[in-house]
């Protein structure tokens, strides 16, 4: 059951009585401070980190993202959440403490790589087109779980935020602080 927010609280974890009207948070962009910085493990799965998850997603959904990393909105503990694509449906998941335990597929997958943090900037990027991948529900139950081409290539993106890296870091400051600028600037 999708609710008016596009949010499916059910596979979320969340239950009715959790449910607040969620709330659009700022996406800081880069060169922001948040972005350079490591997070930590979650070790308290409670209403607070499922209201930020809900946020998050919400905030994910109202930007058109396939992925948020909790740096991005300066929440600095080990949470991403991915759109994930099925069968050319998109469906918003959560992975709490994601770790890539092994590469499953080498085999390049290729895609234009973008970021919310980096508005107006896209890169053609290849990344393996597979990985094995363990992670935290909200209600603190462990999983592990492949993930093949576009949905590896949005993890491998995500995961690296969390460890304080972001797509361009490669590029000058210069000339991102110019192209975010200039985009910022066509949005108001
Ligand atoms: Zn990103």
């Amino acid at each position: 059951m999708i609710d008016q927010y596009g949010l499916d609280y059910k596979m979320l974890g969340i239950s009715g009585a959790e449910r607040l009207a969620p709330d659009r948070l700022t996406i800081f962009t880069w060169p922001d401070p948040h972005l350079s910085e490591k997070t930590i493990d979650v070790t308290v799965f409670d209403g607070y980190l499922k209201n930020t998850i809900a946020n998050m997603v919400y905030t994910m959904l109202q930007n058109n993202g396939l992925g948020l990393a909790g740096p991005q909105v300066g929440f600095m503990q080990n949470v991403v959440i991915i759109n994930k694509e099925f069968n050319g449906d998109y469906f918003p998941m959560v992975l709490i403490n994601p770790k890539i335990e092994e590469i499953s597929f080498k085999e390049s997958f290729p895609m234009r790589e973008g970021c919310l943090s980096v508005p107006g900037y896209f890169e053609d990027r290849e990344r393996p087109s597979g990985v094995i991948v363990s992670y935290y529900n909200t209600k603190g139950k462990e999983t592990i779980e492949e993930f093949r081409n576009q949905n590896a290539f949005v993890i491998q993106h995500e995961i690296d935020h969390l460890h304080g890296k972001v797509f361009v870091d490669h590029l000058s400051k210069l000339k991102l602080k110019r192209i975010i600028k200039k985009t910022l600037k066509k949005k108001h």
